[in-house]
């Protein structure tokens, strides 16, 4: 099978496996897990921030953010396809007891100024705004890149009327790759990021939240009343510092993958490419297909390939660690016969 459904899916590289085996432990509840100590220091060395914090899962990192942050009552602002609002099963309002009011991107990307006019005022009426969430890269947007200048705006608003920024950054390296730059160019421009090693990385678990020395005081809090207190876990810790330090270089490889995906489909009739491809995500929109996503998806998988349905007629392929470029002709070839089938 040729694996297109999500960066997710990575295994655990050789490297990663031994140094689970051999990692130094200890219990992390009392701070005493070596490895866990060494990630969470380098964590916030690369991401530019005072402290991070080694979390289960990208959406409990982004839970945890939302909970250290925010009051039940209060407002957050995030972008109407953002995964916290669309994919996390509706957990800001289960966990938090804050209300979402979402801001339409044009890309993922927000106009600082709708920002500013979704800010609430002192009136009595109105809730408080206690955060202000950015996703980058923009999962539902295709991966798109959301440039640092428009996170720097945001930031600015954001200060002037003392509203937190926090950014779900699960594949905020591959916007660095995609964009040449540091990571802390982005990061620099918000006061909370989580980031994914789970995802392109290729660590088998795990995400970080970095920010303040007193956020992540509060945060280890949060997860601990969450149940994210774990013991040992530098078994785990071990091959996330690999994904940390060691395959955020190779993320590029993945977008160029994935344009190589994008283009080679352009010549065919009846699909269209709908995103622009900035980083490792392709999205199809196949509505010139005699068929929705679900078929189009199924005929994929009768041929070895995976995809994802990612709306009636949209689907997406995303490429990672464990496919090569042989991988992605061979899906190209398949799509062609799918689609000389099922033209209009
Ligand atoms: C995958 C993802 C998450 C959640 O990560 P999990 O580890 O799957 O919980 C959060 N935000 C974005 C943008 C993601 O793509």
């Amino acid at each position: 099978m040729i694996d297109l459904r999500s960066d997710t899916i990575t295994k655990p590289t050789e490297e990663m496996r031994k140094a689970a085996y051999e990692a130094q432990v200890g219990d992390d509840v009392y701070g005493e897990d070596p490895t866990v100590n060494l990630l969470e220091e380098k964590a916030a060395e690369i991401l530019g921030k005072e402290a991070a914090l080694f979390v289960t899962s990208g959406t409990q990192g982004n839970q945890i953010a939302v909970l250290t942050h925010c009051r039940p009552g209060n407002e957050i602002l995030l972008e109407a396809e953002s995964h916290i609002f669309y994919y996390e099963s509706g957990a800001v309002a289960a966990l938090a007891g804050v209300q979402t009011r979402t801001i339409q991107g044009v890309n993922g990307v927000m106009n600082p100024l709708h920002i500013e006019a979704a800010i609430r005022g002192e009136d009595q009426h109105f809730p408080e705004t206690g955060l202000i969430c950015i996703e980058n890269t923009h999962n539902r947007a295709g991966g798109a890149v959301v440039p640092s200048s428009n996170m720097k705006e945001i930031y600015e608003v954001a200060q002037r009327y003392s509203v937190p920024v926090h950014v779900d950054g699960a594949r905020l390296f591959n916007a660095a790759a995609s964009a040449d730059c540091s990571i802390k160019d982005f990061t620099q421009h918000c006061d909370t990021v989580q980031i994914c090693l789970s995802k392109g990385l290729g660590a088998p678990v795990g995400s970080i939240i970095a920010g303040s020395e007193e956020f992540i005081n509060k945060a280890r809090k949060w997860r601990k009343r969450l149940g994210g207190g774990l013991r040992q876990v530098g078994i785990i810790a071990a091959p996330a510092l690999i994904a940390l330090t060691k395959m955020r270089e190779r993320l590029v490889e993945d977008h160029v993958n994935a344009r190589f995906l994008a283009e080679s489909l352009i010549n065919y009739g009846g699909l269209e490419v709908v995103n622009s491809v900035d980083t490792n995500i392709v999205v199809l929109d196949i509505s010139g297909l005699k068929m929705n996503a679900t078929e189009f998806v199924e005929a994929l998988k009768v041929e070895g390939v995976l995809g994802v349905t990612f709306g009636p007629t949209l689907v997406r392929l995303t490429t990672h660690y464990d496919v090569n470029r042989k991988d992605i002709e061979k899906a190209v070839s398949v799509i062609g016969g799918i689609v000389k089938g099922k033209r209009h």
